[in-house]
């Protein structure tokens, strides 16, 4: 048996909806299906304005551009995150501040926060880890108090709410991934949601180049031109059309996985004797199982227990390392060691988690984390 750490879901109707976007004749960007997916978000989750971009990095950096972000502003990240989320702000000119996991999740410690605001600090990004919510009424309200932009990597958070908000509504500016490693896919992909009005119109311009030409689409202008700073972060019809296969089954496909992660839950349980860490939901939060995970007692147990599962056809896989403590960040980290996002780096291991994983599979894998242990 063999079994991957993921298999991108297929709906079956991708190529259908992607034949009628040819036939229509219009395939670049910002055209009917493009139009969907945004108006869907929009309805479903209650977002503000919705722009599908081609990843959640270029999202990220559309939130850079918009927040003004400069040389020598800082912003603090999370150091447990994917290396995007940090790049799209250093990019622009900014110093990252990184700061630490919380000890019982991967998600920022939002009591370590205010420690680190200066008069240089313009942004905290925040990243929903496995799904599950940050502790979002504390850190908006510091970003009230110290007049800050927040901005939610949902990448993983689709589908996902923290007291009944749906994560990507909170903060000023959030981004979704439709990566194929993502619960809702269409192999490359993202969503800016931007929840603040002031950044509606800049936000279309930066997506169309630094252009106003949504703007005379609309037939609001009469002519369009350069105005702003900006790139094509538009993804093309082809990918939207994949991705409303997707957004059309999206409870099916959050139904599934819930169900495998309950089983993981329930029949891994036995493992907390052994000091091995399952995951916690909050109470203020849900899980839209993005991820399974488990936390070993030591970087050499997880060494062990993935080479274990590898011999025997299962495909375990670690996940981050340490952002300020990675080669090209390490020289510019003045700050603190962070021994949370160290921990999660050493001894965190996600086990297979995609669609089809089928109820042998999973009992398979489980009987087989048992054996390891016994
Ligand atoms: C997947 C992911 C990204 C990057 O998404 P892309 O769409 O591949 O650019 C960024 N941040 C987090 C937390 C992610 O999980």
């Amino acid at each position: 048996m063999v079994i991957p750490y993921n298999k991108p879901y297929l709906t079956g109707k991708e190529t259908f909806f992607i034949e009628d976007a040819v036939n229509k004749g219009k395939i670049s960007g910002n055209g009917i299906y493009t139009k969907k997916c945004q108006t869907y978000f929009e309805e479903k989750y209650g977002f503000k304005k919705c722009l599908l971009t081609t990843s959640c990095t270029d999202a990220l950096e559309m939130c850079a551009i918009l927040l003004n972000i400069k040389e020598g502003d800082e912003v603090i990240i999370p150091s447990y995150t994917f290396v995007s989320t940090a790049n799209a702000f250093v990019l622009r000119g900014a110093n990252v501040i990184f700061t630490d996991s919380k000890s019982n999740h991967p998600n920022v410690d939002e009591t370590k926060l205010e420690a680190l605001i200066t008069t240089k600090t313009k942004a905290i990004v925040v990243v929903h880890y496995a799904g599950v919510a940050c502790e979002m009424d504390t850190i908006m309200e510091l970003a009230r108090k110290y007049n800050l932009y927040v901005v939610e990597d949902a990448a993983q958070a689709v589908d996902s709410y923290y007291k009944e908000k749906p994560l990507g509504s909170i903060g000023h500016l959030a981004t979704f991934s439709f990566h194929e490693t993502k619960n809702i896919q269409c192999g490359e992909g993202g969503l800016l949601v931007i929840n603040d009005e002031q950044f509606f119109d800049r936000a279309e311009i930066i997506w169309e180049k630094g252009t106003n030409r949504s703007a005379f689409f609309r037939g609001e202008i009469d002519k369009y031109g350069w105005v702003d700073i900006g790139s094509s972060f538009l993804p093309s019809e082809i990918n939207a059309a994949f991705l409303w296969s997707q957004l059309e089954n999206i409870q099916d496909i959050q139904n599934k996985r819930i169900q495998h992660w309950n089983y993981y839950y329930k029949n891994l349980s036995f493992l907390k004797k052994y000091g091995v860490r399952l995951p916690e939901i909050p109470q203020t939060a849900t899980n839209n199982a993005h991820m399974f995970y488990l936390v070993c007692t030591s970087l050499r147990e997880r060494t062990n227990l993935i080479s274990y599962l590898a011999s025997i056809g299962v495909n375990a896989v670690f996940h981050y390392q340490s952002l300020h403590k990675s080669s090209f960040y390490r020289n510019k980290h003045f700050g603190e060691d962070l021994p949370m996002s160290n921990i999660y780096s050493e001894r965190l291991v996600r086990l297979p988690m995609y669609y089809e994983l089928m109820e042998k599979e999973l009992i398979y894998i489980v009987s087989k984390i048992k054996d390891f242990y016994a």
